[in-house]
């Protein structure tokens, strides 16, 4: 897909603030330094729109993106944050239920996991709370250009058997530093979206 528009609309951290409106969206999932920011910038080709190695303990916010007037990337941030204080990530655990649960736009969501190595604990809670919510994932398997080829199918196979990932949902190798895996990424991003 052509990105004709891409803004960052609002850093909602309480869900009144998420925007309305009838546009359908996919949430981006991962944990930090998975190479989200590079994946979402891969695809928008935009250089620094969602911005790279954000620092723990910010305000943890989801990022709301309108591309093409059409559809909302949304940046959810990077689990596996430990400087943030009880109340302040049981708060954050809220907003989260409450988006993951009721947001009638999402349609999807798009899980980074590092192609490198076997999917940490983190991450197989977030692919088990995803599909608990019934929700289609799409598993994007980072920094790819870091493997030699022939040991592609083997990681794919680690990710596939360690995550569990259900028969439908692919699981797509992807890196920002060649763009390899962005159409396939694409592809499945619009059939969530669109279909
Ligand atoms: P985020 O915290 O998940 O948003 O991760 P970033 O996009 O900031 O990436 C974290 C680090 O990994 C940065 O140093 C990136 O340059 C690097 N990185 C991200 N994607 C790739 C990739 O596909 N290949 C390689 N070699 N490095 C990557």
């Amino acid at each position: 897909m052509k990105t004709t528009s891409a803004e960052l609309i609002i850093s909602a951290a309480k869900d009144h603030q998420f925007p309305g409106g009838p546009y359908p969206e996919v949430a981006l999932s991962g944990r930090s330094n998975v190479g989200k920011s590079s994946f979402i910038n891969t695809l928008l080709t935009r250089k620094g729109l969602a911005r790279t190695s954000q620092r723990p303990g910010k305000t943890q916010t989801l990022n709301f993106y309108f591309i093409n007037d059409r559809f909302h990337f949304v940046d959810v941030p990077g689990y596996g944050y430990a400087k943030v204080s009880k109340s302040e990530r049981e708060a954050w655990g809220r907003t989260m239920e409450s988006y993951f649960e009721k947001r009638e736009q999402l349609k999807g969501v798009v899980q980074l996991i590092d192609a490198r190595h076997k999917p940490t604990v983190d991450d197989e809670m977030m692919y088990d709370w995803l599909k608990h919510h019934d929700l289609p994932v799409i598993i994007v398997a980072t920094k790819a250009d870091k493997i030699s080829k022939g040991k592609w199918d083997k990681h794919i196979k680690q990710i596939r058997e360690g995550l569990q990932v259900d028969k439908e949902d692919p699981v797509i190798l992807f890196s920002s530093e060649t763009a390899y895996g962005k159409d396939r990424a694409w592809k499945e991003i619009t059939q969530l979206l669109f279909s």
